[in-house]
């Protein structure tokens, strides 16, 4: 038995995989990774495979960063780890700093003035779900001590996605993921997530995709927040905060957000006075050519989730950020209880804080949100021109470094493909034979490049997708099953 079997083996045995059909998982052998180099991956075999999804839409400036790496040893060499509870540590608060700092400057450039307070706290965990969690408890909570213990109820968009514990789950739902523990989540009240491609009639031009149509973007928009108005008024005094993840829904598949949404949305919530929460754990850090996304309309948000990319995709660090406003009602004399009862172990470890540290460093070093530009118009000329007469193309959505093919049965009528075509799943595992790694969403096939990743290397990337899509599925069975009936009902 060499290396890779024994491994296998004790994977096959022991290792449960998130998102992963467990028994289809072991009827292969798994590729494990061994090494990296760059942007890309090594396994145990010694085959490469370019990181077309940034290890899971983290990974930043590539693997085995030099500046990264000395940070993270340099700090091996005082303390690995202690404690925010009662203790703090320099690395956690430089990044605190260096992160108010970062989220309240807008980048350079052509943006809108930010509208809305400076976001000024910052209350560190180790994921994503984490810091959506403890947003949601600083806005509830902010209600509460203000004397408004009636405005607990949240409101998110359909098709969103927040992470994968209790209260995450609540706010953004997914049937096939949430069915057996309905029980276990809290009533949020859904406003519909505008949809480009799906909620208007489909294009008449073969050519064309439909999210591309300007006049169809500004109409979709339009009527997302009127509904938005709707459920706003519906919820009336009871809200909460109104959760958003700015400008693309991710894991929801890549759903883009028409130009003036989030800022529509900013607004009415703040006409209201109920407080936004950006989860831009997936579009902070360059993924959209800004910083953080919600910039691009001019956004600052009352709480700002940020996780993935935060140090540069080498380690578990997350931070929620808030204005002072609410973090100044959990201030008062001890009688009164406002403290913020919650932690985790591993706040604040000053290892991620260090690699955050470095990674910002390199942000302006390597001038990381022009390359995002130049990689974003890449992917854009080249997924327009090379696909547009395959009529299994359904839409393509760029924001900035992140891409979504979307696969159809036919583009024009608009036919879905049926769940249990999976496509997408054959065109990933094609892509990964000729050495590129990517995962599908449901039937969208999801491209992440790191945001540092050379034109080169995005070339290539784009060769091997391209020609896999092209070879691939012509086949595909018709149905007419809409593709988010995983979609939230409004409760
Ligand atoms: C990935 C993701 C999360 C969850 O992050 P984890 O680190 O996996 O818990 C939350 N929100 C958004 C928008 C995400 O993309």
């Amino acid at each position: 038995m060499d290396e890779t079997q024994r491994l296998a083996h004790f994977d096959h045995a022991h290792v449960w995989h998130p998102f992963t059909p467990m028994r289809q998982w072991r009827e292969h052998e798994p590729l494990i990774v061994d090494r990296a180099d760059g942007f890309e991956l090594i396994d145990t075999h010694g085959n490469r495979y370019i990181d077309g999804f940034s290890s899971l839409w983290c990974n930043v400036h590539g693997h085995r960063v030099p500046e990264i790496d000395r940070a993270i040893t340099d700090q091996l060499s005082r303390v690995a780890h202690s404690t925010l509870l009662g203790f703090s540590n320099a690395p956690s608060i430089e990044l605190a700093a260096r992160l108010v700092e970062t989220v309240n400057t807008p980048t350079e450039g052509a943006e809108p003035p930010l509208v809305g307070a400076r976001l000024e706290r910052v209350f560190f965990s180790d994921a994503g779900a984490t810091a959506t969690e403890v947003a949601f408890k600083m806005v509830v909570g902010h209600h509460y001590h203000s004397g408004h213990p009636e405005r607990d109820t949240l409101i998110g968009f359909s098709g969103a996605y927040h992470g994968d514990t209790i209260g995450a789950m609540s706010v953004g739902y997914v049937d096939a993921f949430h069915r057996p523990y309905r029980k276990l989540t809290f009533r949020t009240v859904w406003a519909p997530a505008p949809d480009v491609c799906r909620t208007d009639a489909p294009t008449n031009d073969p050519r064309e995709w439909p999210s591309w149509d300007q006049e169809r973007r500004v109409r979709v928009c339009d009527h997302a927040l009127k509904e938005f108005e709707r459920v706003l008024d519906e919820v009336g005094e009871h809200a909460a905060g109104v959760v958003i993840e700015p400008l693309m829904q991710g894991a929801g598949g890549m759903i883009e957000q028409p130009e003036g949404f989030l800022a529509g949305v900013a607004r009415a919530a703040r006409s209201r006075n109920i407080p936004l929460i950006a989860d831009a754990v997936a579009v902070g850090f360059g993924r959209t050519g800004a910083m953080f996304a919600c910039e691009l309309e001019g956004v600052r948000p009352d709480v700002l989730c940020l996780a993935k990319g935060i140090t540069g995709g080498y380690l578990p660090l997350a931070a929620t950020l808030c204005t002072n406003d609410i973090a100044a009602s959990f201030e008062g004399e001890h009688h009164e209880r406002r403290t913020l009862y919650h932690g985790h172990t591993y706040t604040g470890n000053q290892l991620g804080c260090a690699a955050a540290l470095a990674s910002l460093d390199l942000f302006k070093k390597n001038d990381i949100l022009s390359n995002v530009g130049v990689l974003q118009q890449r992917l854009r000329s080249r997924l327009r021109a090379e696909l547009a007469d395959l009529p299994t193309v359904g839409d393509v959505r760029i924001r900035g470094v992140m891409a979504g093919i979307e696969l159809v049965a036919s583009r024009s009528p608009w036919r879905s493909l049926d769940p249990e075509h999976r496509l997408a799943v054959q065109v990933c595992e094609l892509a990964r034979q000729r050495g590129l790694m990517i995962r599908p969403l449901g039937n969208v096939v999801i491209l992440m490049p790191a945001p540092a990743m050379p034109l080169e290397t995005l070339d290539r990337m784009l060769d091997i997708l391209i020609a896999v899509i092209r070879t691939c599925g012509t086949d595909a069975k018709v149905s007419t099953v809409h593709p988010r009936s995983m979609e939230a009902p409004l409760s």
